[in-house]
């Protein structure tokens, strides 16, 4: 076991070949490295190799997908690691998405604002309760989120804002009224919002209720409650949506850029807004952040297509005219979640996570979520469906009782349990498929730790080199 523990620096020199020596020596603790392509972490302890870690280019070693979930203490390292990952990423040309929604009272923003600011000279995108100067507004209602996401969405909505499911009769004529509300919206040339639902739910059409079989009153009476939380969400004043999902889509932002961080830190945690929203947005990114681009920056259609077999016609897509392309690649793309805990602790959310995630290799999509404990997280199915779609777990140092409760609801060997009690600042365990790494020490460069600060704080920053 003490051998296992890296309470103290390692002295070995870094390995430069694999003699069958050191393969028989490091047979038990270390692992086959990841390869050479991707981002470089730092440093395996038990190897002195570097270890180097790329979720898209892993795939091709056995990775099934490459969502990320990084636990552990504060102060020991997950923010430094987060920050330079990314940072490292996108300078091989990925495109980050950061949902930052650590809530800072003392700071005027969130712990990833400097980060994307540095990076791309672009302010976050703001919510906040009742709007305001320099906030944004998403709309669930958007054109721009496909018919029948949109109706799951609104569904979504309703069903949080009521904190039960919406039973069959009351599914049904929220489905009617999303409907009218965007006929009757067009009538007045203009996109509908979550008013226009209220109200289509409080007037329903007499030929939809003849299509159910219903009468004008039963529709009308299925809709009502529904009607009620959508008031109650969007009210003047008073409604926890008011501001940030109650209006036209109002993003002053370029979906297209290096690094998007989207500020939810002045929105309470844990309420019932915080979760609508990351709903809305989540939802919002996959219809409009994720949709299929190459990473020369032209659409699927702008590329050529290729028969590659003439007998069966399967094609690809090969070159494009217009950016100089030579072979249509996938877009990479990452997504972060600070304080996850808001997303993978509601089973709403995790539900509607766990349908994002079995399709984010499909989409060049990998998924990091950044978490305390997993105690701070609800064992319901949806979670832990949502919990085994992370195929890489990287763990900082925790305390005991946390340290167990991880172990075992991850699935980890027991003796990893008093490893991850004693884990250095700075040093995490990662698991990467099936393969255990113990001892991973991140390294920062230099230049690199002007991206760790949050504003104004240097708290967080982990280990030097
Ligand atoms: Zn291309």
């Amino acid at each position: 076991m003490t051998l296992l523990t890296p309470s103290y620096e390692t002295v070995r020199r870094p390995l430069h070949t694999e003699t069958t020596t050191s393969q028989a020596l490091y047979l038990p603790i270390a692992p086959p490295t990841l390869g050479t392509a991707g981002a470089i972490v730092g440093r395996e302890l038990y190897s002195g190799k570097a270890f180097v870690y790329c979720p898209f280019s892993a795939f091709g070693d056995g990775l099934p997908g490459g969502n990320m979930i990084v636990l552990g203490d504060t102060g020991r390292g997950k923010s430094a690691l987060t920050k330079t990952y990314a940072a490292r990423q996108i300078r091989l040309g990925r495109k980050v998405v950061v949902l930052d929604t650590k809530e800072q009272k003392e700071r005027e923003e969130g712990e990833w604002a400097a980060l994307g600011r540095s990076l791309t000279g672009s302010a976050p995108v703001r919510f906040a309760p009742g709007g305001g100067a320099g906030s944004s507004c998403i709309n669930p209602m958007d054109p721009a989120i496909a018919g029948k996401r949109q109706v799951e969405l609104v569904r979504t909505i309703v069903e949080l804002g009521l904190g039960r499911p919406l039973d069959e009769f009351a599914g049904s004529a929220l489905r009617l009224a999303i409907h009218r509300a965007h006929e009757r919206a067009a009538l007045d040339g203009r996109t509908p919002v979550l008013a226009d639902v209220a109200a289509a739910l409080r007037s329903p059409d007499l030929a939809d209720a003849e299509v159910k079989k219903r009468t004008w009153e039963e529709l009308l009476g299925d809709g009502l409650e529904a009607s009620y939380v959508l008031d109650r969400l969007c009210g003047t004043g008073t409604g926890d949506l008011v501001g940030m999902l109650d209006g036209p889509t109002s993003l002053s932002i370029d979906l297209d850029a290096d690094m998007v961080v989207f500020d939810l830190t002045k929105v309470p945690s844990g309420g019932v807004a915080m979760t609508i929203l990351v709903a809305v947005i989540s939802v919002f990114l996959e219809e409009v952040w994720l949709r299929a681009a190459c990473e020369c920056g032209a659409e699927p259609g702008r590329h050529e297509r290729r028969i590659v077999d003439a007998n069966s016609g399967a094609w690809e897509l090969g070159s494009c005219a217009a950016t100089g392309c030579a072979r249509y690649t996938q877009r990479k793309r990452i997504l972060v979640c600070e304080e996850a805990w808001h997303i993978l602790g509601t089973p709403q959310l995790a539900a509607l996570l766990e349908k994002f995630l079995k399709f984010a290799r499909g989409y060049g999509l990998s998924c990091i979520f950044i978490v305390h404990h997993l105690s701070d997280i609800d064992d319901s199915p949806e979670t832990q469906a949502a919990l085994k779609m992370a195929d890489t777990v990287v763990v900082y140092s925790m305390k005991k009782a946390e340290a167990e409760d991880t172990v075992k609801r991850l699935g980890l060997p027991a003796w990893t349990a008093e490893h991850i009690m004693r884990l250095r600042r700075g040093v995490a365990l990662w698991k990467v498929g099936e393969v255990i790494y113990p001892g991973v020490q991140h390294l920062l460069t230099e230049a690199e730790q002007h991206l760790c600060f949050s504003s104004g704080s240097m708290t967080d920053l982990a280990t030097t080199a």
